[in-house]
C-alpha cells in the first residue's frame, strides 16, 4: 500500500509498498537473511550494476528488509529515499564522506553528540576534512565559516546537554545562498520534528534510540530530502558534478535524475559508493528489530513528552534542584525554537542541576531504583546518567562548562512508564542527594 496519508501514526505502519511478502504473503516484514540474489540472465546483470534497472545485487548495498525500513523511514521524514547503515555513527560519517574530500570543510553545529565531537574532530581530521564549529544560538555563526571548500553545515535537532532547538530554517537559508545543504541529525526528535519540511537537505538518525525505541538493535539512517540542487554550483558540490573514476565516470547529479527520475543522487552515492566501499551494511535481523520499534515511535514519542513535561513540572518546584534544562526552558529567542520546530510534545530529555555538586549527582543517581543507569538515550524505559564522573570525567573544570556540563548536571531520558511512578522515582532520590546518602546495593 502506498499511502498518502501524511500521519506519522500511519506512515510509520503503512509507509512505502509493502503490503504483505510477495512470496508468502506474511504480513509482518519477513527477515531476508540472505547474501545475495540470483540475476535472471547476464543482461539482468549487467543492468543492475549499470544502474540501467533497480533491484538487489548484494546485501552489503541492498536488503528487501533494509528496503521496507528505508521507505519507511524516508517518509517518516518527508524525503524520496533513505539508505539504512549500521549504526548513528556511520550514518553521520556517511553523510560526510559522501559530500566532503580532503581539503573541503564542514560547519558544524557546537551541540553535538559527543561521539560526533569525536568523529568530527579526531577522526574526519586526520582524512583532511575539516570541521569548522559555529555556536548555533546565532544561525549568522555559521554564514561567518563559509568559503568555497565548504561543502555542508550540519546540526542537531535537541542536542543534549543544553536540549537547546538547533535554527533549523534560519541555518538552511543561509547554507541555500550559498548552495550549500544542511545536515540535520534528528535522532532525539522523530516524529516531534521534521527538519525537512524546514529546509533541511539530508536527514540522519541514530535508529538505535526513539526509533528503534526498545535497546535492542544498533542502526542509522540517512534520508535524502530531494529538495537540494547538487548541480546548481557544480564548484560547491565537486562529487556530484564531476566524473566518478570509480563508477565508469558517472556525474552523480546528473545521472541519478536521468536514472531514476528523483533527484536523489545523495541516497544513491552513499549507498553504491560509501555502502560498496566501507561496508556498515545493515543486518536485516537488526532492520527487522527496528521496524517493530518504528510501528510505535509515533505513540512512543507522545507519551515520552507529556511525561517530560509533567517531570519537569515537578522538578521546577523541587528543593534540591537548582535547575532544570529543557526545550522550553531557555531565554528567548532559544525557547522559541521549541515552539516553532516541535509539534506534538517538546522533546522526551529533561536535565537538571543538583544543590551540593558533584556528589549530589553522584548520589542521586545511586539512589534512583526504577530508571536505569545507561550512557544510552531513547529505551521505552527512563534512563539517568550524571556524567561528570562517567561520559565527561576525563574532561577538566574548563571543558566541562564548555561541553555545558557542570559537576552537578544529571541527564534524564524520560520513558513511558506511569508518569505517577517516574515523579516517584526520581523524589526519593532527589531528597537523599543532599544527604549523600546511598542506596543499599542487594
Ligand atoms: N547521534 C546522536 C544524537 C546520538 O545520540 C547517537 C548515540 O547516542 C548517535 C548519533 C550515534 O548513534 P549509534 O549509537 O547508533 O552509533
Amino acid at each position: 500500500m502506498s499511502t498518502k496519508r501524511n500521519n506519522p501514526e500511519t506512515i510509520v505502519i503503512h509507509g512505502g509498498d509493502y503490503k504483505s511478502d510477495p512470496a508468502t504473503n506474511a504480513v509482518a516484514v519477513p527477515i531476508y537473511r540472505t547474501t545475495s540474489y540470483q540475476f535472471n540472465n547476464t543482461e539482468h546483470a549487467a543492468n543492475l550494476f549499470a544502474l540501467k534497472e533497480f533491484g538487489n545485487i548484494y546485501t552489503r548495498i541492498m536488503n528487501p528488509t533494509n528496503d521496507v525500513l528505508e521507505k519507511r523511514v524516508a517518509a517518516l521524514e518527508g524525503g524520496l529515499s533513505c539508505v539504512t547503515v549500521s549504526s548513528g555513527q556511520t550514518a553521520s560519517s556517511f553523510a560526510i564522506l559522501n559530500v566532503a574530500q580532503a581539503g573541503d570543510n564542514i560547519v558544524s553545529s557546537t551541540d553535538l553528540y559527543g561521539g560526533t565531537v569525536s568523529l568530527f574532530t579526531h577522526t574526519l581530521s586526520k582524512l583532511g576534512i575539516e570541521i569548522r564549529y559555529a555556536d548555533p544560538s546565532d544561525p549568522k555563526n555559521f554564514e561567518k565559516m563559509v568559503d568555497d571548500k565548504t561543502r555542508a553545515f550540519y546540526g542537531e535537532t535537541l542536542p543534549n546537554p543544553y536540549l537547546r532547538v538547533f535554527p533549523i530554517k534560519e541555518v538552511s537559508d543561509i547554507g541555500r545562498k550559498y548552495n550549500i545543504p544542511l545536515i540535520m541529525d534528528n535522532t532525539a526528535s522523530p516524529v516531534i520534528c521534521k527538519p525537512i519540511e524546514h529546509g533541511a537537505a539530508i536527514v540522519i538518525h541514530s535508529l538505535t534510540k526513539y526509533i528503534g525505541g526498545h535497546g535492542t538493535a544498533v542502526a542509522g539512517s540517512i534520508v535524502d530530502s530531494g529538495n537540494f540542487d547538487w548541480t546548481a554550483d557544480p564548484k560547491r558540490q565537486p562529487l556530484f558534478n564531476e566524473p566518478d573514476a570509480s563508477y565508469g565516470g558517472v556525474i552523480w547529479g546528473k545521472a541519478v535524475p536521468e536514472l531514476t527520475g528523483a533527484n536523489v543522487p545523495f541516497a544513491v552515492r552513499a549507498r553504491v559508493c560509501l555502502l560498496r566501499d566501507l561496508g556498515s551494511a545493515l543486518a536485516p535481523d537488526n532492520a527487522f528489530a527496528i521496524i517493530q520499534g518504528l510501528e510505535t515511535v509515533a505513540l512512543r514519542m507522545k507519551q515520552h513528552c507529556e511525561n517530560a513535561e509533567k517531570v519537569v513540572n515537578f522538578l521546577k518546584k523541587h528543593k534540591e534542584v537548582t535547575k532544570v534544562i529543557y526545550s522550553t526552558e531557555h531565554n528567548k529567542p532559544i525557547a522559541d525554537r521549541a515552539k516553532k520546530y516541535l509539534k506534538g510534545g517538546y522533546g522526551p530529555m529533561v536535565g537538571i542541576e543538583l544543590n551540593g555538586g558533584i556528589e549530589a549527582g553522584k548520589t542521586f543517581i545511586e539512589s534512583l531504583k526504577m530508571f536505569y543507569h545507561v550512557a544510552n538515550i531513547g529505551d521505552v524505559r527512563s534512563l539517568a546518567i550524571h556524567p561528570a564522573s562517567t561520559t565527561h570525567s576525563q574532561l577538566n573544570e574548563k571543558e566541562l562548562a564548555a561541553s555545558g556540563v557542570t559537576q552537578s548536571y544529571v541527564r534524564l531520558c524520560i520513558g513511558i512508564e506511569h508518569v505517577d511512578d517516574i515523579i516517584e522515582d526520581l523524589n526519593q532520590a532527589l531528597n537523599k542527594s543532599s544527604k549523600g546518602k546511598l542506596r543499599a546495593v542487594s
